[in-house]
């Protein structure tokens, strides 16, 4: 246990905080500054199977690294973005360029799933699917390889006017994911219908489950649903043992992406990371006392 307490020490300590001038307003030109001078970079939070010491994935996560503040948190531009016609060019930005990293890690042998964050204004954009057509082919990147998770408030509203586009990349073998799942008023009918492959749950709905009985009833079926669907459920915002107790004892073939596991980091550390995370996944999994495939 002695390593696996280093590696989170070590891992833990790499973005615990993003500095953030709280009180600062981007207007529309500095962020569009942002987009068109290369200052958004994108960092890569794993996403690992609770029972196998295999890392499933990668999410991007843009960061803009402000020539005077430092790492700006999404938070802060994603919505100035969205409110000035400028999320479609942020948006291929990171798609580019987490395409380019997901071909560097598979040249190096590291065959990993990359998580993109989309928005319902990307979707409409008639031209975005011929965008991820054209440039997963140009970068040699499989689409399947590429999941692009939609949030659950944004997908539910308005999916009726985006279907053509998700089923065309649905024909294309592109993969849907909705994002922040438990945070909207989505149907188990619903569910049913969505061409979607992925559900990710939201932090605050799995913490409501472990302290009501009630809602943990609603959290299990949402998985057996899942797994009779064929949906791969993701469970957000694992932060502690706690957490990843719960989790195993729901006894699903759940993915987890957490501050437990690790916190967001820059491309240059998730291969070492990985190779970290497998090599301690025995002392990880001694601590629920199950097996380790
Ligand atoms: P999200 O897609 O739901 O991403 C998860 C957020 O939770 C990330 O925050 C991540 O750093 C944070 N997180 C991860 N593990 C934990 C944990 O254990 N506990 C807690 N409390 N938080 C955790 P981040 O990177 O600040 O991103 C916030 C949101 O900004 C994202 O939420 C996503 O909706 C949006 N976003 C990030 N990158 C992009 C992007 O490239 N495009 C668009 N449209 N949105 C983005
Ligand atoms: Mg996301
Ligand atoms: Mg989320
Ligand atoms: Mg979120």
């Amino acid at each position: 246990l002695a390593d696996l307490s280093t590696l989170l020490k070590k891992y833990t300590s790499m973005e615990t905080k993003v500095p953030q001038s709280i009180s600062k307003i981007y207007d529309a030109d500095a962020v569009r500054d942002a987009i068109y001078k290369g200052q958004l970079v994108n960092y890569y939070q794993p996403k690992v199977a609770i029972n196998k010491s295999r890392t499933v994935g990668v999410e991007a996560l843009v960061r803009w690294q402000h020539p005077e503040d430092g790492l700006v948190s999404p938070d802060k531009f994603i919505p100035v973005a969205e409110a000035n016609d400028l999320i479609n060019a942020l948006t291929r930005v990171v798609i580019k360029s987490a395409l380019i990293q997901a071909k560097a890690w598979q040249e190096s042998g590291l065959v990993l799933c990359t998580s993109v964050n989309i928005t319902m204004n990307d979707l409409s954009n008639y031209a975005f699917a011929d965008f991820l057509i054209s440039e997963t082919a140009a970068v040699g990147i499989s689409p399947e390889s590429l999941v692009l998770e939609v949030t659950e408030s944004q997908m539910m509203q308005n999916l009726a006017a985006v279907l053509d586009t998700v089923v065309r990349l649905k024909m294309n073998r592109f993969r849907f994911s909705i994002d922040d799942f438990g945070t909207g008023y989505t149907s188990f009918v619903q569910l049913r219908d969505i061409p979607f492959d992925e559900l990710k749950i939201d932090r605050s709905s799995i913490h409501r489950a472990m302290y009501s009985p009630r809602l943990c009833a609603i959290f299990e079926s949402t998985l057996q649903l899942c797994n009779q669907l064929g949906l791969d459920v993701v469970a957000e915002g694992v932060e502690d043992i706690d957490d990843w107790n719960f989790l195993c004892a729901a006894n699903y073939a759940l993915s987890v992406q957490g501050y437990f596991i690790a916190h967001p980091m820059p491309a240059a550390d998730v291969f070492d990371w990985i190779q970290d995370w497998q090599a301690c996944a025995h002392d990880r999994y001694a601590i629920k006392g199950r097996q380790v495939t």
